[in-house]
């Protein structure tokens, strides 16, 4: 099938009830289920969030508005954010009314501070 035959055959709702997996070009395609954990999305990070522990009183509002599931809980306590999937969208800091959660600027991937570890992550 050609990337026009498969597009239009795509957006053609007439034939709704014949849309088959061939129909869709690859990309952009989710094919397995419960695999974005294997999709390490925090490079897309341009911002940060950066916990306080000592602020934070566990209300899991965070958790609750976190899109990416990023927030790590144990036990009903919050231990951090898993940096590696966190998009940086900046919920989490928004909805905190304890102000445990500050979004900071990611550095420079080619400065001297990139890669170094950040206090309330994981
Ligand atoms: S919203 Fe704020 S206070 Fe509540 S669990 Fe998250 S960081 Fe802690
Ligand atoms: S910045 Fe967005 S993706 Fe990252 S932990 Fe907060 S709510 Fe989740």
């Amino acid at each position: 099938m050609t990337q026009t035959q498969a597009s239009k055959t795509h957006t053609d709702v007439a034939n709704f009830d014949r849309w088959t997996s061939s129909c869709f070009l690859p990309g952009a395609v989710v094919i397995d289920p419960g695999n974005s954990v294997l999709y390490a999305t925090g490079g897309w990070r341009s911002d940060r969030p950066v916990w306080n522990e000592e602020a934070c009183t566990n209300c899991m509002l965070c958790w609750v508005h976190c899109p990416d599931s990023s927030i790590l809980v144990e036990d009903r306590i919050m231990t951090g954010i898993d940096y590696e999937h966190c998009k940086g969208c900046g919920i989490c800091a928004n909805e905190c009314r304890f102000d445990a959660l500050e979004m900071i600027l990611e550095p420079d991937p080619l400065s001297e501070q990139a890669g170094a570890p950040v206090k309330g992550g994981n």
